[in-house]
Order: C-alpha cells, then structure tokens, then sequence
C-alpha cells in the first residue's frame, strides 16, 4: 500500500443520480473491480452499512474508499507504472441532507452522473447535476442497468444529450448488476476528471465533508487535505468550532481505516481524533495546524454553516419504563449524528421523554425508526414543530414556569419548539418564525400549479428563471426561487409538489431568518377536558383548518364509550371546531353477522391481546387508548 505520493495521480470523485439508480450497486463494483474489496461479502451493497439504508435504499452515511487502479493506457515504464488512486466520495440523496451533498462535491474534482436507463432522467439528477455544475465538476455521463430487457437506450441517451447538452459518444453504457462498462468508467475517470489543485496556500487547510463515532478512536473526521498537509503528530484546531485535536492516528479509507504517515495536498483521509463528542467536529468546517489557526491571514474554507435543525418533535417511550433504556439509546444514537440535538422533556399526557432536532422530517423518521428497530423501543413522536422566537411582555414567570427551564438569548427571545411552552396569548409581546429560502425546479408545464401551492402555503415567490440546457421531451425546466415560512415545508409540501409534478419537481431550502408572525396555540378538549399532548402551533391563517382536521381524525380514532363524548379544537378559549363521537354498546360480536365459530373466537383472541398491548391514559372520566396519541400525531 506504501506508495510515493504523487498528485497527478490523484481522481477524487462523487457518483451523483436520482435515488434507486443504482447508485451504490456501481459503487460495490467499482470496489470490486479494483480489488479493493473481495467480493461482495454478504450483504448486498458494500457502501450503505446501517441496516435502515439497506431496506430504504438510501444513503444516510456519506462513505469513502480509496481504490489502487492500474490504468492500462498509461505508457508502461519503470519510473511511472505507480497506480491511481481514486478516492470515491458518497454522497446521501435526500434534501434533508444537502449541505452534506454539497460538502462531498466540494471535496470531489468531478462526478459520475448516473442515469437509470428504465427511468430516463428525473428531478434529483437536475439538482445534483445542477449543485456539480456549481462546484466546477467534470461530469461523466452514465446511463446505467442496460442488462434489463425491454429498454430504449437510444431514446435516453438523446434526451441526456438534448437536456444537459453532453456528446452522444460521450455517454457510457454501465450494468452494476453485470459489471458491464466499469473498466471504460474508471479509465475515463483518469483521463477526463482533473487532479487536485495544488498546493496554493501558505497555510494547511483541510475541509471537513463527514465525520462519524468510533467506539475505539472516538470522532472520525472525513477530510480533503486542500492545501498543505498533516502528519501523525500535527496538533490540529477546528477554525469554525475552535475544537483542538491532536490525532489518535491518521490514515484513509479503504473503505475501512487504514493508518498513514501523512496526508498531503489532494488527498482525501480521516483524522481519529479521539473526541466524545460528535457535535465539536462540524461537517464544513475548516482544519488547520494549531500554530497557524488564530493567524489573521488565515482564511476558512467557504460556505461553512453550522449544524442547523430545521424541524422539532418530543419523543416519548410508549412505555414509561423504558425510559432510561429509551435514554440510552439516544445517546448512542447521537454519538453518530452530529444534526441531532435533543434535550429532555417532560410531557403530562405522555411523560418523561427528549424534544429534538433534525435536519428535516426525513431524518427525524429515519431517527425514530433506528430507535424502533435498533434498539427496540415503542415511541411516540409529537407532531413536528419549527423554532419560534417569543418575547414576552411580562418578567415573572411564576405563571409560566415551563419557561424557566427554556434558553432565552441575549436579545430577549424565548426559542420555544412545541405547544407546552406556549404560554397564554396574553403574555406574549412578539413572535418570530423561521423562513426558509425555498428552490423548485420542475417542467415548465407545472409552473402554474406549483407557483399556487407555494402561495397557499404562505410562499412569497421571488423570481423565476429558465434552466439553460433545455428540452425535456419538449419540456423545458424553470426555477422557481421562493420565501416561505419553514412551518409550511415541513408538513406534507414535499409529497403534494411530487405529486403535482407526477414526480419530475424536486426543491431545496436553506434557513433565511426569522420574521414576525402571527402564532396561535390550538388546544384541544375531549370532553371538555384540555389535552395537551394532542394541542399544537399554527399560523392563525390556517389554525382553524387544521383543527377542524384534527377533529375529524380524533373521532375517526377514538373508541366509542357509553356517553356521546364532544371533540373541540379551540384557540384562547374559543372554540373553533366540534364533533361528537356518538355513544356505542361494546359489543364486537355483534358487528358480525353469520355464524363462523373459529373467526369469532379469532376475533375474541385478538381483543385480549390488543388489551394487554394496549395502555390508555384517562382524560376526565375517558379513556383514550395510547395508539390514539400515535396515530393522532402521525402527519398524513
Ligand atoms: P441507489 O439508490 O442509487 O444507491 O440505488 P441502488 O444501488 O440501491 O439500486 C436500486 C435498485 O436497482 C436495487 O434494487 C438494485 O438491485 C437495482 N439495480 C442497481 N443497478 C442495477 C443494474 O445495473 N441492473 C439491474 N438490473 N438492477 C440494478
Ligand atoms: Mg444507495
């Protein structure tokens, strides 16, 4: 493995598609065709290791591997018959990640656009193709899985050639499932993907693109070494963070961590720092040496930005007792996910619990479920809330003690993210809620659906320009620059523009800032009783929708008992939605007609053991079962 280092023969690069295009497929046998692993092991895809990314096919995890790869076009000669290294950067293939994409691509000097030969090109090949553009990446154009019967490559290939204006010859032809094509892609990758730059800087400077736990060499950081270079026993800071590290070891990833002298200018490695704390290394920032991080000259890497949650939401243990197993788990889960931020939480309807942070609702299902099935816990997971600013214009907070435990920061703003630390409307002199700089590219033909969506949901649209490589099946794209209140992309808007556009719409966002807003709580009352784990936070524009929504759900949910029971919603005590759940003899027999013994008895089974699974908190005099709060607070 020991090899002279030599730049020009450095290829570090990313593979960019739509997700389910075969992605990491490629990826395990480019892997394979360099000899860099085996053969594929026992599982099917070497690259996507969790379990969860496996059966949803997509990349949380960004992973790397440095692969040796003799390049049968190179003249053989003894001065220069050293193999390429290629370093392949992953990238994760959602929204919810994509300061993640774009901090790979930054560390890549070209991409491998793969196109699913059955799909043709669809809405996330634009963005990546479009976030590569931005970064100045050579593209490689793939049409991948040409081993599927009945498939028109011809037709494919003309449209990546009419809509991103790449040369018909110029398009290769790939199966990951045959190996079909991978030693054209990795000569191409030497002859047309640029080395690093050199060295250009008096300073050392690595980006930091990943980063993961370690139970034996504590926070792994993934980096570029952009300029200069480290060794083994540099004492290294983090710009941005300002964390110190001196290296357990350094080394890079093949994939798995294999220890190096140095890390030179060009070369993608890991540095083990040792660090507990996954949240003092942030993916963006800057490495450099100790001695040289507070010179004045010194520059970052740009567009650094520090983790940011973008969505909140309580979670809860189904069962009080698991609890501390509950605990545990998250704290072991966050070991390994920087964006996770929670804090503890106390629930009077669902008790003891954490109020966390996620990038997106994507991560915070993929958070839920790891805890589900990793660790086997029941959860309940409140409906998700954003980050609001509240000034109030009162000092004692004796009347509102859940205050006292909230941050309050020094321009005088509470940051509160659910409806338990809503306080009555009276007391509150201002509140701000969080906008998000919102890109939509679609078809031109969804133009007019998507601009009303958008404004619907409290958008404020900016501006729209043409994509300059048009023609898509006649189509030509736009995108649709717009403003919107980051409350209004984070319930359901990402499903409703796929489904508008048929599929072909895709967006990004990025936090802009707070603005002031007009934000009710909207409580909810089960026989006139307040049920605060049910109550949520709204703009008032749409309060009253969503809870006559809400209203309808819960009588659809709710078991009926022996009295009619009225379902409200109310803002400040007014009551903006009724229903009433009518009155009901329990008798599940009787719904059956016929006179089938064994699906009685089936059916008499089945109730004993919905009894035993099933608890139930009481409100007043009725008894909601819990599945009732998970079902509720499920976003549709
Ligand atoms: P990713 O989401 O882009 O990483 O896509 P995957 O590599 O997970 O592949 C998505 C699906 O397509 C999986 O079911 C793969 O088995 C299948 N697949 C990937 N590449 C090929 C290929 O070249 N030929 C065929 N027939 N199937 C493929
Ligand atoms: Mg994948």
């Amino acid at each position: 493995m020991n090899q002279q280092y030599d730049i020009t023969k450095i290829r570090n690069f990313s593979i960019i598609a739509h997700i389910d295009h075969g992605k990491s497929t490629l990826a395990d046998r480019i892997l394979e065709f360099t000899g860099t692993v085996k053969n594929r092991m026992n599982k099917e895809r070497m690259l996507d290791t969790l379990e969860l990314e496996q059966e949803r096919g997509i990349t949380i995890k960004l992973q790397t591997a440095r692969m040796l790869y003799k390049y049968s076009g190179d003249n053989y000669n003894f001065t220069n018959n050293n193999p390429y290294i290629l370093n392949l950067v992953d990238t994760p293939g959602h929204v919810d990640f994509s300061y993640e994409v774009s901090r790979s691509l930054a560390a890549s000097e070209g991409a491998i656009l793969l196109v699913d030969a059955t799909q043709g090109i669809q809405a996330q090949t634009f963005t990546t193709v479009y976030k590569a553009l931005e970064y100045n990446l050579k593209i490689i154009p793939v049409l991948n899985k040409i081993d599927l019967p009945s498939i028109n490559i011809e037709s494919v290939i003309k449209t990546m050639v009419n809509v991103f204006g790449f040369k018909y010859e110029e398009i290769i032809k790939t199966s990951g499932k045959t190996g079909e094509g991978v030693e054209e892609l990795l000569n191409r990758i030497i002859e047309e993907i640029p080395q690093p730059k050199k060295d250009n800087n008096i300073f050392s400077r690595s980006l930091i693109y990943d980063s993961f736990y370690d139970e034996y060499k504590g926070v792994v950081a993934l980096i570029k070494q952009v300029d200069g270079e480290i060794n083994k026993n540099s004492r290294l800071q983090m710009f941005a963070t300002k964390t110190k590290v001196i290296p357990i070891e350094i080394g890079t990833l093949n994939p798995n961590m294999i220890e190096t002298e140095a890390i030179k200018t060009g070369e993608i490695g890991y540095i083990a720092t040792g660090l507990k704390d996954i949240k003092l290394i942030h993916v963006g920032d800057t490495v450099c040496l100790e001695n040289e991080c507070n010179d004045k000259t010194l520059e970052a890497l740009p567009d650094y930005k520090p983790p940011k949650p973008m969505v909140y939401a309580g979670l809860f243990p189904l069962e009080s007792n698991e609890y501390q197993t509950f605990k545990d788990s998250l704290e072991k889960l966050a070991l390994n996910d920087a964006a996770l931020s929670c804090t503890k939480q106390y629930s009077p309807a669902l008790g003891s619990g954490f109020s966390c942070g996620f990038l997106g609702l994507l991560h915070m299902e993929i958070t839920q479920e790891r805890l589900e099935r990793e660790f086997d816990i029941d959860l309940i997971t409140t409906s998700p809330s954003v980050e609001y600013l509240m000034e109030l214009n009162i000092t004692d907070l004796s009347k509102i003690p859940v205050l006292n435990q909230i941050n309050f920061d020094s321009d005088g703003f509470y940051h509160i993210h659910s409806s338990s630390e809503f306080p009555n409307q009276s007391f509150i002199k201002r509140i701000l809620e969080p906008w998000v700089r919102l890109e939509i590219i679609t078809p031109e033909k969804y133009i007019g659906q998507i601009i009303e969506m958008t404004q619907r949901h409290r958008g404020i649209f900016k501006n729209m320009s043409y994509l300059s490589h048009e023609l898509f099946n006649g189509d030509k794209h736009v995108t649709i620059t717009n403003e919107i209140p980051t409350a209004e992309v984070i319930s359901g808007f990402f499903d409703k523009m796929k489904s508008i556009s048929q599929g072909y719409a895709s967006m990004d966002y990025e936090f802009l800032e707070h603005r002031d807003s007009e934000i009710v709580k909207v409580g909810i009352l089960v026989n006139y009783e307040n049920v605060e784990a049910l109550s949520f936070l709204s703009h008032i524009s749409n309060a009253e929708e969503k809870g006559k929504a809400l209203v309808s759900k819960l009588v659809g949910l709710i078991p009926r008992q022996q009295i009619p029971i009225p379902i409200q919603a109310t803002i400040s005590s007014k009551v903006i939605a009724r229903e009433t759940i009518k009155a009901y003899r329990k008798d599940v027999l009787a719904k059956m007609s016929g006179g089938d013994i064994t699906r009685k008895i089936k059916l008499l089974e089945k109730q004993k053991k919905g009894k035993k699974k099933l608890k139930a908190k009481m409100i007043g005099n009725i008894r909601i079962p819990q599945d009732v709060f998970v079902k509720a607070l499920k976003m549709d």
